[in-house]
């Protein structure tokens, strides 16, 4: 086994089976670092605002804040139906587009892929074909020109900026060399991008508002605005915390190298993706931790996916493998190191 996992290119699937699991030693897909990549000399490219995006971010977060200001009158029924909208779409994100569609960490039957991609329109982060493209380039090129939310230019960038703002041309360059087959080859990735803008407008905006006002009367206003709004604000805003906080604050115990770490209380708003050095040191693991289900609910959701019979092959890596890396490139923070 070499310890060489995150700095190989992609090969073919290595895994093997063990103890019901996939041990992996490598990636399958493009979300290896690329060492040989190398930023232009000279200026950076003039930022070029998208003003579509700034008015309707500002307004979406307006309107989330004014959601804020109608808990109170919403009944526990609407408080627990914006909960329910919130773990569905969080999951259509972490254990949908990153970890099946992005990573290639585990493989889904084709009515969880189904659930996990009406699950990723009610959470509206860009479909999945480019969620998982934007993804692989990320972990491909982390913290460069390359990278869409560069961490190396800040906390706003790498939280929202990085959409209010035309792509850095080595983005677009690098994401059209990736070999994307295996998502094009998805039929339930296609359909969605297909009709995508119809599937957010039925399952972000319009089913989060109509079950509360006609299954126990809630007012249209609290209606759209608590689990429509305010819900798709916290999503959006929990996920980006992995790309800005979990970039810059907590432990690295797996790769001192690299700036993403191990954030807890990422981990527990992203549902289980705050374990950020472990998850850029090995991106094949279906946990993206190395604790479980600990602080991890997608994790808990993929096994009870996989006792249904629905997902399997999930891919692990070896403790040894595990423990190897934290001796040659961890910080000693490791409880182990
Ligand atoms: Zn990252
Ligand atoms: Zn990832």
């Amino acid at each position: 086994m070499t310890e060489t996992e995150t700095r190989s290119h992609p090969a073919g699937d290595t895994g093997k089976q063990q103890n019901g699991h996939v041990m992996a030693e490598t990636s399958t897909v493009e979300d290896v670092f690329d060492h040989t990549y190398k930023e232009k000399d000279g200026p950076k490219p003039p930022m070029i605002l998208v003003w579509r995006n700034i008015i309707l971010m500002s307004l979406l977060h307006m309107g989330a804040l004014y959601g804020l200001t109608l808990i109170p009158y919403a009944s526990s029924l609407t408080l627990a139906w914006s909960a329910v909208c919130y773990l569905i779409s969080g999951l259509g994100v972490t254990a949908g587009v990153h970890r099946l569609w992005s990573h290639r960490s585990y493989k889904a039957s084709f009515p969880l892929r189904v659930f996990l991609a009406l699950a990723n329109s009610m959470a509206f982060q860009n479909d999945i074909y480019e969620w998982s493209r934007d993804h692989r380039v990320h972990h491909k090129y982390t913290e460069t020109d390359a990278d869409p939310h560069n961490a190396m230019r800040g906390f706003f960038f790498s939280h929202i900026g990085w959409l209010l703002v035309r792509k850095h041309p080595d983005v677009i360059a690098k994401g059209q060399k990736l070999d994307l087959s295996d998502l094009k080859a998805d039929k339930v990735v296609m359909f969605q991008r297909r009709h995508y803008k119809l599937s957010v407008v039925l399952l972000c905006f319009v089913v989060p508002t109509v079950v509360p006002f006609f299954f126990w009367g809630e007012s249209l206003a609290v209606a759209y605005f608590v689990p429509g709004l305010l819900r798709y604000t916290l999503v959006l805003n929990a996920s980006w915390l992995v790309n800005s906080a979990a970039h810059m604050w907590g432990n690295r115990p797996y790769d001192k190298s690299i700036n993403p770490r191990e954030n807890s209380l990422v981990a527990f708003g992203a549902i289980g993706e705050g374990f950020h050095n472990y998850h850029h040191t090995f991106p094949f693991d279906y946990s993206t931790s190395e604790f479980g289900c600990k602080l991890n609910l997608t994790t808990a959701f993929i096994n009870l996916m996989c006792f249904l019979g629905w997902a399997k092959d999930c891919r692990r890596v070896s403790k040894e493998m595990i423990m190897a890396r934290i001796q040659r490139t961890g910080d000693g923070s490791h409880k182990s190191g």
